[in-house]
């Protein structure tokens, strides 16, 4: 098997490797996420430069023995550079949350176009438009259907009951979607406006062009986050690291 490849990802994690290298976690368009090792990138006058950034995407020059795990990193070239994202508060915290999505709930080795699209799409709107808050919800949106999960809406996914009047709630991650009264009953449940739903199957349905001509509730961003994060975190055993710091971002920009 060559073990010469040629992709291009975008850097979602960096960590120190020993004296001089540095570790990378890698959201690839050809093998999907990767691990990959950056030799001498620490030093001043690496070769790799700003490639190997956070948030950055390169195309990527590996090499990677058959069976091996890690893939080398052997030459690198820019293809973009967030410089906005880079600078600002909160664009690089927005950027860290959905880097965290990428980081704890897409397996590694398996390529999906339609994410990766996704992807890099949230980083350009992060970097070039003001509403980070509604750019990040509709990611949430986008990404849980990515990864398997649309919330079922009107009626009661355990025993049918027609749910369309109510006001408030309640969405059971294990059941996939929303439950009556009866059915919540003893079960792990998030409570949300039947607004909030309606709302996020609209942003399930429409692209990042849409948002600068609607407006969301602060609560709206909130309650999206609550049922988003508590159906992946249910469903995949894992947690997020990055939400409690959102959380004071959203309350500073008030
Ligand atoms: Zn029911």
């Amino acid at each position: 098997m060559n073990p010469y490849h040629k992709t291009t990802g975008i850097i979602i994690k960096v960590r120190s490797y020993g004296e001089a290298n540095k570790h990378l976690t890698i959201y690839t368009k050809a093998y999907g996420k990767i691990h990959a090792v950056a030799k001498g990138a620490k030093k001043m006058k690496s070769r790799f430069g700003s490639t190997v950034e956070l948030f950055t995407e390169t195309k990527l020059f590996l090499y990677k023995q058959a069976y091996a795990d890690l893939y080398l990193l052997t030459q690198s070239q820019i293809s973009t550079h967030f410089k906005n994202i880079s600078k600002d508060v909160k664009k690089y915290t927005y950027a860290s949350a959905v880097s965290d999505f990428m980081n704890t709930f897409v397996p590694f080795g398996e390529k999906s176009h339609s994410l990766y699209e996704l992807f890099i799409h949230t980083l350009h709107r992060l970097d070039t438009q003001k509403h980070e808050d509604k750019v990040f919800s509709m990611f949430m949106v986008k990404f849980l259907t990515q990864v398997g999960f649309r919330i079922a809406l009107d009626s009661c996914t355990s025993c049918g009951a027609d749910l369309k009047q109510n006001k408030r709630m309640s969405v059971s991650p294990k059941h996939g979607g929303v439950v009556c009264e009866t059915c919540a009953s003893g079960i792990s449940t998030v409570e949300v406006y039947n607004n909030t739903l309606k709302l996020m199957d609209f942003l399930h349905r429409k692209t990042f062009d849409t948002l600068s001509k609607i407006t969301i509730e602060n609560q709206s961003h909130m309650e999206i986050e609550k049922v988003v994060e508590h159906f992946l975190e249910y469903n995949f055993e894992l947690k997020l690291k990055s939400l409690k710091v959102m959380e004071s971002i959203r309350s500073y920009g008030e």
